[in-house]
């Protein structure tokens, strides 16, 4: 990439950027400062009241007649996203539904796979790891009168202050696979943003017959997934984050394929029983032959609504758009922290673009002792993780260059 530290040159790229006017689809909180976010809560699509609206108005207009009626009947309102978010994570239609919130969803799915034997029963897991995933397979194990910490076994990816690379990590997953039943793995890693090799662990997985689940709550609508190709087992995302469906937005689900039809046990409840007898329910569940099986209850349609509304964003201008779009920011903005020179600055996130996404994890060693407060009054929102690391992601959708221009002169003060 050829490449300028000037401002005039990241106005000059701006300018250039086709995808530049996406940000007007968009509001940005009203102190109108730098935001790095979208890891953590996306920003609001305007579309998105809209749809919200509708819904509203069905309900108004329609009251208990809006499951059948209006323009998007709610029974089935599930379904309407279904199509959208299977494409932005690789998968086919009916391996793929939206419902409830992340943690939730890991653990209905570790109820189906995770089935400890006298011989393999641990769980493999990435570290840093997010203390939501930690605590439900901890408790997953304890479920089954096993051990939370002996039979938990971490793997490190994040050694003497660096990634450890995609192979290293391959290798120490592999070394460590006697009597796993199953492993549960970012996507990409919340803490480095380092993007695994997910098709490769996926492949060492099946050779020791063990079980492959994803959380993707960093990798869903950043980086390009194909969790059908891979054959991935089962994987659950967020929708507030990369994907932009508002705070507490519902959470995707991938089940594969090949379990639709299969005799694996599940908690089950009304919404994922088979739709022609739902009403005149038999005396035993019969499971809708899809990813929808996994469904308890009707779905919450206004939070539904939100995430249906930003997700069709996604599909309006293609997961291979903003990946391309999103690596060149992230590039300029490594660039951009080089050509400054601040020895207090490491980054933390692996260099080669295609083992990131589009976050990158600085260490900071200032003598600014409130680091966090200190980008706050510069306008600047982005995640500080104790004690010196800040998670900063330019978003494909609506972060410019002109921003990262701006963020990286602030760095220079640190
Ligand atoms: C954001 C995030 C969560 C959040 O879980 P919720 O159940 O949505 O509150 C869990 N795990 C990881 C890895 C995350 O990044």
């Amino acid at each position: 990439m050829q490449f300028e530290s000037t401002l005039k040159y990241a106005e000059y790229l701006d300018n250039q950027d086709p995808l530049y006017s996406l940000k007007n689809k968009f509001y940005f909180p009203s102190s109108n400062p730098i935001y790095f976010c979208g890891h953590s809560l996306g920003l609001q699509p305007k579309q998105t009241y809209d749809y919200v609206k509708d819904e509203l108005n069905a309900w108004e207009e329609l009251g208990v007649e809006g499951h059948l009626n209006g323009k998007s009947p709610w029974l089935d309102y599930h379904s309407y996203l279904a199509e959208n978010m299977s494409k932005i994570v690789g998968a086919n239609t009916s391996e793929v539904v939206v419902m409830n919130s992340l943690t939730t969803n890991l653990h209905l799915l570790m109820i189906s796979f995770f089935k400890p034997s006298k011989h393999k029963f641990k769980i493999l897991i990435d570290t840093p790891s997010f203390p939501s995933d930690k605590y439900a397979v901890q408790s997953q194990l304890k479920l089954h009168g096993l051990n939370p910490l002996e039979d938990l076994i971490e793997i490190s990816t994040f050694q003497d202050n660096k990634c450890i690379s995609n192979k290293d990590m391959l290798n120490q997953i592999e070394t460590n696979l006697d009597n796993v039943a199953m492993m549960l793995i970012s996507g990409v890693n919340y803490y480095t943003g380092q993007f695994y090799d997910l098709k490769s662990i996926s492949n060492l997985a099946k050779k020791y017959n063990c079980i492959i689940g994803l959380d993707l709550a960093h990798a869903a609508g950043n980086v390009q997934l194909e969790l059908s190709n891979w054959d991935i087992d089962f994987a659950a995302w967020c929708g507030y984050k990369y994907l932009n469906g508002g705070p507490g937005a519902p959470s995707g689900v991938f089940v594969n394929e090949k379990y639709h039809s299969s005799d694996l046990n599940r908690l089950e409840g009304w919404w994922g029983h088979d739709k022609e007898t739902r009403f005149s329910p038999p005396n035993l569940f019969n499971p809708i032959k899809s990813a929808e099986a996994w469904q308890l209850s009707n779905p919450p349609i206004l939070s539904m609504a939100a995430l249906r509304s930003s997700i069709e964003l996604f599909d309006s201008v293609g997961m291979d758009t903003l990946r391309k779009r999103s690596k060149l920011l992230t590039s300029y903005m490594e660039n951009m922290i080089y050509s400054i020179n601040n020895s207090n600055i490491n980054i933390i996130t692996p260099s080669e673009s295609g083992d990131r996404g589009s976050q990158l994890s600085l260490a900071i060693h200032s003598n600014e002792k409130n680091i966090e407060l200190f980008l706050k009054n510069k306008n600047i929102i982005c995640d500080f993780r104790k004690p010196n690391v800040i998670r900063v992601a330019p978003c494909a959708f609506y972060n410019s260059y002109k921003d990262i221009y701006n963020f990286v002169q602030v760095l220079k003060e640190l």
